[in-house]
């Protein structure tokens, strides 16, 4: 999608089109609802807006365009623009000043000053380097932003702490059999599902529960802590977790208070530090069959599986 990338010129419109088709493959790959945060969803692959992708192509090739051989007639042309520039900034459009806009959006504009005044550039591993660790700073703290303005990710921005690839995705790529598992856990933290047949908005409505009759705000917790219509599903979970784990491991996980019980559950290891991974990992296995199984069998959170995602 990105071939030849390095030599456009993209105005808000077109990247913004960009985007939206990055948004609509990667929620379709995680068979997320329409409308779901795609910043969410690349969140937990990892992966960068294509604008970033775009940026870090234009400030590869313009080393390859700095250090190219002097008579190489690329390099001539960009040095000649690249003079013009230098003396008349306002009357230069194209090349040269969106390349000038990238290198000031991600701190880098230090580099090309001090090549225009000594005509030293870093090598290439370290120009790299740079660059990747400089965008990917924006693009953490823009995903950060992004996400944490959906009500619908509560629970995604207490368990997603950093945009990388996340470890239910991790799971499931080397545990084929735990996809479907996964595919539930990734719906319910990108908040891409319905509640009693209502798109989930995450706003703090009260709901009442037609099956043991008590009212919940968050349908998610309830499902999993409180409701009797789960309660079978949740004592199996416990049962296996005391027969399976240490004692130790045992007690830290009773010990938490129900927020920290949920965001440990869906994910975040703040409270696993200390112990085995072997052990953890089983954890979150036993954990994910439980979670699928308990929003599978409750009456009013409805998950999309397949085709139905795409609507
Ligand atoms: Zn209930």
């Amino acid at each position: 999608m990105l071939y030849g990338a390095e030599l456009w010129t993209l105005n808000r419109e077109k990247l913004s089109k960009l985007e939206k088709v990055q948004n609509i493959f990667l929620r379709v790959c995680l068979g997320l609802l329409s409308g779901t945060s795609g910043s969410a969803a690349r969140g937990l692959l990892g992966l960068w807006t294509v604008g970033a992708e775009i940026d870090k192509r234009k400030l590869l090739f313009l080393r390859r365009l700095i250090c190219a051989s002097e008579d190489c007639v690329h390099r001539r042309v960009f040095m000649i623009r690249l003079n013009r520039w230098r003396w008349n900034p306002n009357k230069i459009t194209g090349f040269v000043p969106d390349l000038v806009r990238i290198l000031q959006k991600y701190c880098l504009w230090e580099y090309m000053d001090n090549f225009l005044q000594s005509g030293n550039f870093p090598s290439k591993s370290e120009w790299k380097k740079t660059v990747i660790e400089n965008i990917n700073h924006t693009e953490i703290e823009f995903w950060k932003i992004k996400t944490q303005r959906y009500k619908q990710l509560g629970l995604y921005s207490q368990v997603v702490k950093e945009p990388m690839r996340n470890l239910w995705l991790q799971f499931a790529l080397e545990n084929s059999e735990m996809a479907n598992q996964v595919a539930i856990i990734v719906k319910i933290l990108c908040g891409s599902f319905y509640v009693n047949g209502v798109r989930f908005t995450g706003e703090k409505t009260q709901f009442h529960c037609m099956s043991c009759g008590n009212y919940y705000i968050n349908p998610v917790k309830h499902a999993m802590l409180h409701c009797c219509e789960t309660q079978l599903a949740r004592t199996k979970l416990w049962e296996r977790i005391t027969d399976f784990f240490p004692v130790e491991f045992v007690v830290n996980i009773n010990s938490l208070d129900e927020n920290n019980l949920m965001q440990t559950i869906f994910g975040n290891m703040q409270f696993m530090q200390g112990h085995d991974n072997n052990q953890v990992q089983n954890f979150y296995i036993i954990v994910a069959e439980s979670i699928s199984q308990i929003i599978t069998i409750t009456s009013y959170i409805d998950i999309y599986l397949d085709s139905e995602t795409i609507h």
